[in-house]
C-alpha cells in the first residue's frame, strides 16, 4: 500500500484540493495524510496567544474571519446539498468550539486543542470532495491511534494495533484519510508532532503498515540543493540516501520534518519527494543507495547556541569532557557541534530550555561564554571530506565570519558555525562556489 501525504499548499485552496484529488485517483487501497490549508496553524497559533493575552476581542475576530474562509472554501467545494449540509455543519461545530476556548483560562492543553483543528477541518472537508466523486472514503482519526511514549517517541506498538483495528473496521474504503501533525501523548492528552509533524505522520504510518513507498507532495519538484527561500538557482536533486536526506532535514531543510526520515530508513522505504503542482516532475527519491561524490546539498538551522566552556586549570584534564557531557544529559539536552582545543571546548545546542541551570553547573569547573542567534550552515555530500576538491571549500570561507567548524565527524557532512546575521550571504556564496563555479561540485 501508499502512503501519501499533501502539505498545506496543496490542500490550501479549492483548486489544489482538486489536484490533490486527481493526483489520489488511481487504483487500489492508499492512505492519505494530510495538513491543515496553507495559513490555518499560523492563525490557530496566533488565535491562541490572543487567548492567552486575554485580548478576547481580537480573538474572537480572529476566529470569525477564518471561519468565514472555510465558509466560502466549503461552498466552493462541494456541490452535492447533503454533503454541503454535513460539511457546513462540521465547520460550525468547530468554529464554536474556538469561540468558547476564548473565554477558558489559558493553557497548554487548550493551545493543543486549537491547533488541532487545522487537521480536523481539511481532513474532513477533503473526505467529503472524494464521497461526491463516488470514492469510497473512510477518516482515521489520528486521535485514535497516534501516539507517543514517555520519551516522546512514536508509540509505535500502540499505533500499528490501533492503525489495524480501524482499517479493519472501515474494511471496505478505497482512500483513508488521516490528519497529519496531532497526536496523543503519553497519557492520553491532545498534543503533536511539533510545527510541519505532518511528513513524520506519513513515515510513522508507512512503517507501521509497511507501507510500499511513503510519498511526500509539496509545492516544490523535490530536494533542492540549497534553501530556495534564500538562494537563487537552486536545483532539484533527483535521488538522496536516508543518511544524506536526515541530516539535511535535522540541520533545517524545511522541506522535512527533521525526523521524517527515521521510520523509512529503519524499514528501508522509499521515500519519494513530489510537486502537486508539477506531477509529471520527476521529485526526489530516498533510499539507502548512496550514490555521487562530494557536495551535494546545503542546508541551515538558525536558533542555535554556542557555549565556550573553558577549563579554569588551563589543561583539558582528563574527564573534563565527562563532567561536560554529563551536565548535558542531566538537563536533557542534545549537543549538535563540538570542538575542542587543549583548553577549551566549545559546543553548540537549540534548545536552550536549560540554559540557565547548565550554565550554573558548568561555572563550578570552568569559565562559560555564550554566543546566540548563530546559525549551523551544513553541507551534505557522499565522502565530502574526501573528495579532493573539497580543501578548496575553505578559501569561500575567507569571505565569511566563521565561528566553529566541524569537519570529519562523518565523512558525509562539513558544518559552519555563523551569525545568523551572516547565514544568508554564506549560502549564497556557498552557492555559487560549491554549485556555480563548478569547482568544488561533483
Ligand atoms: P508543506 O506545507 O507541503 O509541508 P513546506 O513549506 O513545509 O511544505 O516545505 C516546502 C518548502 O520548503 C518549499 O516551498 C521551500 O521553500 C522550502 N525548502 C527549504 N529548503 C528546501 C530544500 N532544500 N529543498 C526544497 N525545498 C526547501
Ligand atoms: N499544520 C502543521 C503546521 O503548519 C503541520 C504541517 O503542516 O505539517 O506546522
Ligand atoms: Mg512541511
Amino acid at each position: 500500500m501508499l502512503v501519501y501525504k499533501f502539505g498545506g499548499t496543496s490542500v490550501g485552496s479549492v483548486v489544489n484540493m482538486n489536484h490533490v484529488k486527481d493526483i489520489i485517483s488511481t487504483k487500489g487501497k492508499k492512505i492519505v495524510v494530510l495538513s491543515a490549508m496553507s495559513g490555518t496553524t499560523n492563525a490557530l497559533v496566533e488565535i491562541s496567544s490572543l487567548i492567552k493575552g486575554n485580548e478576547t476581542n481580537e480573538a474572537e475576530a480572529k476566529i470569525k474571519a477564518l471561519n468565514e474562509t472555510y465558509r466560502k472554501t466549503v461552498f466552493d467545494l462541494i456541490q452535492n446539498k447533503a454533503l454541503y449540509q454535513e460539511v457546513i455543519q462540521y465547520v460550525n461545530s468547530i468554529f464554536e468550539s474556538l469561540l468558547a476556548a476564548v473565554n477558558q483560562p489559558h493553557s497548554v492543553l487548550l493551545h493543543n486543542t486549537i491547533l488541532a483543528n487545522g487537521e480536523l477541518l481539511s481532513t474532513f472537508m477533503f473526505s467529503r470532495l472524494l464521497q461526491q466523486d463516488g470514492l469510497k472514503v473512510a477518516l482515521l482519526p489520528a486521535l485514535e491511534f497516534m501516539r507517543t511514549d514517555r520519551a516522546n517517541e512514536p508509540d509505535n506498538f500502540y499505533i500499528k494495533q490501533n492503525l489495524e483495528r480501524l482499517m479493519q473496521n472501515t474494511n471496505e474504503a478505497d482512500v483513508y484519510i488521516a490528519q497529519g501533525f496531532i497526536c496523543l501523548d503519553v497519557d492520553g492528552v491532545i498534543t503533536n508532532l511539533e510545527r510541519g509533524g505532518s511528513d513524520y505522520t506519513a513515515t510513522i504510518i508507512g512503517a507501521a503498515i509497511e507501507a510500499e513507498e511513503v510519498q511526500i507532495w509539496t509545492d516544490i519538484d523535490g530536494f533542492h540543493n540549497n534553501d530556495p527561500r534564500f538562494v537563487d538557482n537552486t536545483t532539484a536533486l533527483s535521488h538522496l540516501s536516508y543518511d544524506e536526506a536526515a541530516e539535511l532535514a535535522y540541520f533545517g531543510a524545511k522541506i522535512l520534518h527533521p525526523h521524517t526520515v527515521m521510520p523509512m530508513r529503519a524499514l528501508d522505504i522509499p521515500l519519494r519527494l513530489k510537486n502537486t503542482m508539477d506531477p509529471e516532475a520527476h521529485g526526489t527519491l530516498i533510499t539507502n543507495e548512496v550514490n555521487g561524490e562530494g557536495i551535494k546539498a546545503i542546508a541551515a538551522k538558525d536558533n542555535i547556541t554556542a557555549i565556550k566552556i573553558k577549563s579554569v586549570r588551563m589543561l583539558l584534564a582528563h574527564g573534563f569532557l565527562k563532567k561536560v557531557f554529563e551536565i548535558f544529559e542531566k538537563y536533557e539536552t542534545s549537543i549538535d557541534m563540538i570542538t575542542t582545543s587543549e583548553i577549551a571546548v566549545s559546543l553548540t545546542i537549540d534548545n536552550t530550555t536549560h540554559l540557565e541551570s547548565i550554565t550554573g553547573e558548568l561555572e563550578k569547573f570552568a569559565k562559560v561564554a555564550i554566543d546566540d542567534y548563530m546559525s549551523i550552515v551544513c553541507l551534505v555530500g557522499n565522502h565530502i571530506i574526501y573528495h579532493p576538491d573539497t580543501p578548496e571549500l575553505f578559501q569561500v570561507l575567507q569571505d565569511v565570519n566563521v565561528r566553529m567548524i566541524a569537519y570529519g565527524g562523518s565523512y558525509n557532512n562539513i558544518s559552519l558555525l555563523v551569525n545568523t546575521s551572516d547565514k544568508l550571504e554564506t549560502l549564497q556564496k556557498l552557492q555559487r562556489y560549491v554549485f556555480e563555479d563548478n569547482s568544488v561540485a561533483v
